[in-house]
């Protein structure tokens, strides 16, 4: 008699709070073996999972048996991946999405109802406004955009239907910070919930949950996998609140594949290492580009001259890799700089080992209108550049053709 395909695996569990370090969370969190013993995690290519009998079909379909009936409600390579990430963040439990705006939407839908108010940074994803602006409003849920370096601010938007804040920190592209705690607290006082998008630094950075947010979200897309393969996301909270996101993604379907949630779990087992380089190249390259004649300003809160430098400091451990910066000139000469490159990427993406280099106010900030970006601080002359792990010195080499294109 064989055993069923969930019985078959033996889950290895390590949790946060049996003292891991994130180092060894990020490789063993979640791991699972089969019978076969196979040392990589398998990936379990399966839209459905069969019964040894009619008896256990009808126990997991009325819940009275734990177990994989169907791949858009559980399968075990995606758990694998959602411990992994949970354990990471320190959370209680983690639901993957198809990707980081079907996480956010997701959430959305299953947290609130019409009437609900969010306070969101204004600076966050474009798509993230959208979401907000175009979509969420259809069900009845409004937003209020807030400065997010303004403490102030996030305090005054509150109003007695406000049930959810909303913030990416650091911001993209001009690294603005949101001060995780006290936002944390404003939102409890007045009975909301914190979420906080952690996908320019990852858990290996900053670690919301543990700052008081209620939830974190990523767009796996990004560093989670590292290498641009896959589209992805994830939320990361406790029990409760997930189980409500759990039963929307499980009804509408916006859920993970198995082969992304292993490339995923493929790259967190590096995630550390690639964070502490990216981290310590960026830093290199933001202070090398500050002193660079052509160059009028750099963002990147590593530098001390960051006018959130301290808090930085506080709430991560390192500065990630993404940084821009703005040339002397207007959208002419920032084109210049970015097509004298040879070796980085001219693409929308970050968070790769490749770097990539953007011009915001023609991409990614594109849809704005010309007063929106002006007030986003989004200038012609603004380059967000994503440091990957090519050696520093190519990386600078490259650079130094765009900058000699600028005074050429
Ligand atoms: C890319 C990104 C998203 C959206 O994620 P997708 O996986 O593209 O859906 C959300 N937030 C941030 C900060 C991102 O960079």
């Amino acid at each position: 008699m064989s055993q069923s395909s969930y019985e078959r695996i033996q889950r290895i569990h390590f949790d946060a709070g049996e003292g891991y370090d994130i180092d060894t969370l990020s490789i063993r969190a979640g791991q699972s073996r089969t019978a076969e013993g196979e040392h990589s995690d398998a990936i379990f290519a399966t839209s459905s999972f069969v019964f040894s009998s009619a008896r256990e079909a009808a126990a997991r379909f009325g819940g009275e048996e734990v177990g994989n009936i169907y791949s858009r409600f559980t399968n075990p390579t995606v758990q694998a991946f959602e411990e992994r990430i949970a354990a990471m963040e320190g959370g209680e439990r983690a639901i993957a999405t198809s990707s980081g705006m079907a996480a956010i939407l997701n959430l959305g839908l299953a947290l609130l109802q019409h009437g609900d108010h969010v306070v969101c940074s204004r600076s966050v994803f474009g798509s993230t406004v959208s979401l907000f602006t175009k979509y969420l409003i259809r069900a009845g849920i409004t937003t209020t955009f807030v400065d997010p370096t303004d403490i102030g601010a996030w305090e005054a938007a509150v109003t007695p239907q406000t049930r959810l804040f909303f913030m990416e920190t650091p911001s993209n592209p001009l690294a603005e910070l949101s001060d995780i705690e006290a936002v944390a607290g404003i939102a409890h006082r007045h009975d909301a919930l914190l979420v906080v998008d952690n996908c320019f630094l990852t858990p290996v950075l900053q670690r919301p949950l543990a700052l008081g947010a209620d939830i974190v979200m990523h767009s796996a897309t990004k560093y989670l996998d590292g290498q641009g393969r896959c589209i992805g996301g994830v939320l990361v909270g406790r029990d409760k609140e997930m189980e409500a996101v759990f039963g929307l993604i499980r009804t509408g379907g916006a859920c993970l594949s198995p082969f992304n949630a292993w490339v995923f779990l493929k790259g967190l087992e590096t995630l550390p290492l690639r964070m502490r380089a990216h981290s310590e190249s960026a830093l290199a390259v933001a202070t090398w580009l500050q002193q660079q004649p052509g160059i009028r300003r750099v963002y990147y809160s590593g530098l001390p001259e960051h006018p959130q430098h301290e808090l930085a400091c506080k709430q991560q451990s390192a500065f990630g890799g993404v940084l821009a910066f703005e040339v002397e000139g207007e959208r002419e000469e920032a084109w210049r700089f970015i097509d004298a490159t040879r070796m980085v990427s001219i693409t929308g993406n970050l968070g790769d080992v490749k770097s990539t280099i953007t011009h915001p106010a023609t991409t990614t900030h594109g849809r704005m209108s010309v007063e929106e970006r002006e007030a986003a601080g989004i200038r012609e002359g603004l380059i967000r550049f994503s440091v990957g792990l090519e050696s520093l010195d190519d990386i600078k080499a490259d650079l130094q053709r765009g900058l000699d294109a600028l005074h050429g």
